[in-house]
């Protein structure tokens, strides 16, 4: 028996273990001192009610023979295809109920997609992104290379058109950046991809959280993305699914690579190696979707953007500067005087109890860089800000 040798070539998961070590030996240093968490990668704030009342229902009808749930339809329950297609057209954009998967999560979709694509292509990934892009393309054995995030690119780097790629990721809203791409920037990137025969996946999680009228929330907010983008979403971030666990992932029926359609294999993989979101679980996910749904949802999103704007007012205050928190829940901040990002975790850690991320662990460009999430509590926020406001 032979293993995958790329597997092995996976780097240990340093940063978030490293991370909570070090939190750890402050914690037993400083018996008592207050831990101010800026680190947290996921949502705190409870479910709403509207959507485990919903979720409470489906239990029910799964409890009578009448409303019974076995095996769901291949792609997902046809009810929740319609209301994803529906949130997408009350932005103008057109997604066809046909082209929605539904899944467990935008991180299963992101590496079982995977399954689609040859070894043998270049796949292109911003850097600092997202560590899942690379860790499942090195799996699979491809070749990856890097665009870079800078602060003279405000970290949302453009095609390089003397560089060749088949496979490109974005994430707009970025994590770890909070950067987000213009329409006129996402449309380079479509000129780019369609010069370049590649396809795009678009990582769209945080779309939710986009305050700016003006920026796009979807990459099919370009004319002819769907002949060569893949978007994929979730309601991890939106509505507090994280450990609900529901996504959805938009292949277009237009999309042609290599004499073949994705779609079709797509639902061909899907049919082979999934058995669906639980009916109770889709049933919630729709309620999501609802006037009531998204007006719940909001209120949460609404309460982390008002933790991010605090954060980055901080920080601005102390002449400090950062990229994101206007249209995402991450301020992502320069550590000042040129330290490096382990450094002045560090210095936060110890000083202040202040956690954060270090940009290190998001890519070699995120060097020099913290990030900082607004998923804490208002509480938490508004103590560490004190601190981060004083900071010279
Ligand atoms: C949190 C996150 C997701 C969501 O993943 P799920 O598996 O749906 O919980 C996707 N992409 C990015 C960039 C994220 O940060």
């Amino acid at each position: 028996m032979k293993v995958n040798h790329h597997a092995l070539e996976l780097e240990q998961n340093y940063l978030f273990s490293e991370v909570a070590k070090r939190i750890r030996a402050f914690q037993a240093a400083h018996p008592g001192r207050e831990l101010l968490k800026l680190s947290i990668g996921d949502v705190t704030r409870p479910l709403a009610k509207i959507i485990t009342d919903e979720m409470k229902a489906a239990a029910e009808d799964m409890s009578h023979a009448e409303t019974f749930h076995g095996y769901g339809a291949e792609q997902g329950e046809p009810f929740l295809r319609e209301a994803i297609a529906g949130y997408y057209q009350k932005r103008g954009i057109a997604v066809d109920p046909a082209d929605v998967f539904i899944s467990d999560g935008a991180k299963c979709d992101l590496g079982n997609l995977c399954d689609l694509f040859d070894a043998d292509n270049t796949v292109l990934l911003p850097d600092p992104v997202y560590p899942v892009y690379y860790d499942t393309n090195i799996m699979a054995g491809r070749r990856v290379i890097f665009a870079r995030g800078t602060k003279e690119n405000g970290f949302l780097p453009m095609p390089d058109a003397d560089v060749h790629a088949d496979i490109i990721y974005l994430c707009s809203p970025n994590n770890p950046t909070g950067a987000v791409y213009t329409k006129e920037q996402l449309a380079a990137w479509f000129a780019y991809a369609k010069e370049n025969g590649a396809l795009i996946l678009f990582d769209a999680a945080y779309e939710a959280y986009i305050r700016d009228p003006e920026l796009p929330h979807s990459i099919f907010e370009i004319d002819g993305a769907e002949r060569c983008a893949i978007e994929i979403n979730s309601l991890s971030k939106t509505a507090g699914f994280t450990g609900v666990r529901c996504g959805w992932t938009v292949v277009p029926r237009t999309l042609q690579f290599d004499g073949a359609s994705l779609h079709d294999m797509w639902f061909r993989r899907m049919a082979t190696k999934y058995n669906g979101t639980a009916y109770i679980i889709q049933r919630a996910a729709a309620k999501v979707f609802t006037e009531e749904g998204l007006r719940a949802v909001h209120g949460d999103i609404d309460y982390y953007m008002e933790n991010a704007r605090i954060i980055k007012a901080a920080l601005t205050k102390a002449g400090i500067h950062s990229v994101g928190g206007g249209n995402a829940p991450y301020v992502w901040m320069e550590c000042p005087g040129g330290a490096d990002s382990w450094t002045y975790f560090d210095y936060l850690l110890n000083s202040f109890g202040i956690a954060g991320t270090p940009g290190a662990g998001f890519g070699a460009a995120g060097q020099g860089w913290l990030r900082f999430s607004s998923f804490g509590t208002r509480e938490t926020v508004t103590k560490a800000a004190e601190y981060l406001a004083a900071l010279i």
